[in-house]
């Protein structure tokens, strides 16, 4: 039983001052989740507060059946993985994964098994006997890694642990750890601020801002159905594009204007905001859904090229439009107009979202 409950936790820091603020999250039994969102929300203090790193000013955790709320670290059976590795330089890899066991008092031939499992797993057999400063980055995680699989806790939880890495390694890292999760089994707490570590690696997704959750859910499904402007903006990179917008007509028929995305709505999607029509919205259009060709459901976009990223596979353009509003779309590398060219796309309205301009609220889920 290594599930995770948090029931109303904060981390007051006094004088209004909130860390986290009222959070509740239920993490399930063999879980990877992912705690995202921009730095200062919240992240680590929530890790932390699991870990029994933090204080809890208000609330209750569980783990498992075990209310853990007032235990100390070391008796919370979780094994903590941070960013900065945090080795002891001066000993070798072997010692650096024994030494919590020894200071627990395992056995020395359990120590012995544990670690060879674990260096079997993360391949660090041919390192076992070198110190910290003669690996690299990806190693010394592994070390890292491995120090936390020794221990066999129920709950793993992981700080950014990815972020010292370069890019090519981060991407393999992600890919063992989904493997590693697989492999243990063991409930995973994992805190970025990486959409595509976030997207590609948890089971579910937990966004956070300013102390507080703002959606929980799978990568794609929160993808598809983000529940208010932040999550639509954070989850992607270039952001949503967002424009004011106003709708107008009924259940017959309904166009929308939102500054040059100007027409009728597709039949499901006027369906769908029939009741929007009365209060002012904001348009949600991802980049992959401005499209280079019309098709049914598109409404044409005219602007002025002002940014073009050729990726090779794909190419980012960025227009400006009249009413002086920049969008991104992503398009195939062979449409690769010149800055200052003026183009027309296609925005793909069978796709569109659509807030509440006052809160950013998505218009599904409002009640
Ligand atoms: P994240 O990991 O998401 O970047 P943190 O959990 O580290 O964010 O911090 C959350 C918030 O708590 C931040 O606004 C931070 O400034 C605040 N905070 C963290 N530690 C303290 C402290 N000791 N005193 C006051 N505020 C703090
Ligand atoms: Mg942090």
């Amino acid at each position: 039983m290594n599930a995770i409950t948090l029931d109303n936790i904060s981390r007051d820091y006094g004088s209004g001052l909130f860390g986290v603020r009222d959070v509740s999250l239920t993490i399930g039994e063999g879980e990877f989740m992912v705690l995202l969102g921009p730095s200062g929300c919240g992240k680590s203090t929530t890790l932390r507060m699991i870990a029994g790193l933090e204080e809890i000013t208000a609330g209750r955790i569980r783990i498992g059946a075990r209310d853990v709320t007032e235990l100390p670290p070391r008796d919370r059976n979780v094994a903590v993985v941070f960013q900065s590795y945090a080795l002891y330089p001066h000993m070798s890899v072997r010692e650096n994964m024994r030494f919590g066991m020894k200071m627990r008092g395992t056995p020395i031939v359990e120590q012995d098994r544990r670690i060879a499992e674990a260096a079997a797993i993360l391949g660090l057999a041919p390192y076992l006997d070198r110190k910290p400063g003669a690996l690299s980055g990806g190693q010394r995680q592994r070390v890292a890694l491995g120090r936390a699989m020794v221990r066999e806790p129920d709950v793993f939880l992981m700080d950014e642990p990815l972020s010292n890495l370069d890019a090519k390694l981060r991407g393999e890292m992600r890919q063992e750890l989904v493997k590693l999760h697989r492999r243990l089994g063991k409930t995973m707490v994992f805190v970025t601020h990486d959409h595509v570590e976030a997207m590609t690696m948890g089971d579910r997704i937990c966004i956070m801002r300013d102390g507080h959750i703002e959606q929980v859910g799978a990568p794609l499904e929160v993808y598809a159905n983000p529940a208010n402007t932040f999550v639509a903006q954070f989850l992607a990179s270039p952001a949503m594009n967002l424009i004011p917008a106003s709708l107008s007509g009924g259940a017959s028929g309904l166009s929308i204007t939102a500054g040059p995305v100007s027409g009728p709505l597709p039949a499901a999607q006027a369906k769908l905001y029939a009741r929007a029509a009365a209060e002012p919205a904001t348009l949600g259009l991802r980049a992959e859904d401005i499209l280079t060709a019309p098709k049914p459901g598109t409404l044409p976009v005219t602007g002025t090229v002002v940014m073009r990223e050729a990726l090779g596979a794909e190419n980012l353009i960025g227009i400006e439009t009249a009413e002086g509003l920049a969008l991104s779309a992503r398009t195939e590398r062979h449409f690769l107009p010149a800055l200052g060219d003026r183009i027309t796309l296609h925005a793909d309205m069978t796709q569109m979202h659509l807030f509440r301009a006052a809160d950013g609220a998505a218009w599904q889920r409002r009640d």
